[in-house]
């Protein structure tokens, strides 16, 4: 059979658009080079308990539409994000905010953090480093103690050699909100991810442990790719080369 569409990855972009373009009549197939469907976001319930195999997802979204639409395939839970650092057992609230100053500081208003930290980034003048710039933006105890080791170790550099334009924005909040994303609609689906692909997916052909670049294709019109586009292009500079 000739597909309309072959479709690469059946994480949320590739099942919503199968989804969408099947209703619409077009003959659709989904690959996933995974056994699996759900992409990133999918769960396995391993004891009655929903494990997100990839990292944890919370779903979030300010558009009524997208709530609207995710909700005809599952219910939400009220979980809000309210992330935690530890530092040598020392637990401040993320993003920086009130909590995390009052902690911090035992300052209790906003003014008292802009003095502490303009007083603590007064002798850095244009930042010539990371360091410098995160300094400059919340105050040497916030950098020594929140910033510095996390950079590093994602960067596998000391701050000081990686460039100051990497942080040009750290978002602190002046209040006592410790609500990680900014979103009108928040929560994690009641039973896990899974469910909403195998709805979207529901009669669609799917090919699990099939691989784009190196496994037999059905015959398509159109492809809609969803993996690395890097990886995609590189092999789209590998067949010009053999064609020039
Ligand atoms: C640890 C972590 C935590 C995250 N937390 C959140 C969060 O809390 N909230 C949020 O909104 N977003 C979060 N994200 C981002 C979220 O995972 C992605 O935005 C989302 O999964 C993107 O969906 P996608 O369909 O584009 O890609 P994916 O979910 O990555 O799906 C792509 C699929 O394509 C398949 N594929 C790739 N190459 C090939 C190939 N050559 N052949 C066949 N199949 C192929 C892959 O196997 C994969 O299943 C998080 C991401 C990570 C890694």
């Amino acid at each position: 059979m000739k597909y309309d569409y072959l479709i690469v990855g059946a994480g949320f972009f590739g099942s919503i658009c199968a989804y969408e373009l099947n209703k619409l009549g077009y003959k659709v197939c989904v690959i996933d080079s995974r056994n699996h469907i759900g992409g990133n976001c999918y769960t396995e319930n391993k004891d009655g308990i929903n494990i997100h195999t990839y990292g944890p997802h919370i779903f979030h979204t300010s558009n009524e539409e997208v709530w609207k639409w995710i909700n005809q395939f599952v219910s939400f839970n009220n979980f809000i994000n309210t992330p935690v650092a530890n530092y040598k057992g020392e637990i401040y609230s993320l993003p920086f905010n009130m909590w995390t100053f009052n902690k911090l500081w035992g300052v209790t208003h906003p003014h008292q953090v802009q003095l502490i930290i303009e007083q603590q980034s007064r002798h850095i003048g244009e930042p010539k480093n990371l360091e410098e710039q995160a300094i400059k933006l919340v105050g040497k105890d916030v950098y020594e103690k929140l910033i510095k080791g996390y950079t590093a170790k994602q960067w596998k550099k000391d701050p000081k050699l990686l460039p100051a334009s990497i942080i040009k924005r750290l978002p602190v909040r002046f209040t006592y909100n410790n609500n990680y994303f900014n979103d009108k609609y928040q929560g994690i689906p009641i039973g896990g991810y899974t469910q909403i692909f195998e709805k979207l997916l529901d009669g669609i052909e799917v090919r699990l442990k099939t691989n784009y670049f190196t496994d037999e294709l059905p015959e398509y019109q159109k492809i809609i790719y969803t993996g690395p586009i890097d990886k995609f292009y590189n092999l789209m500079h590998i067949i010009v080369f053999i064609f020039c």
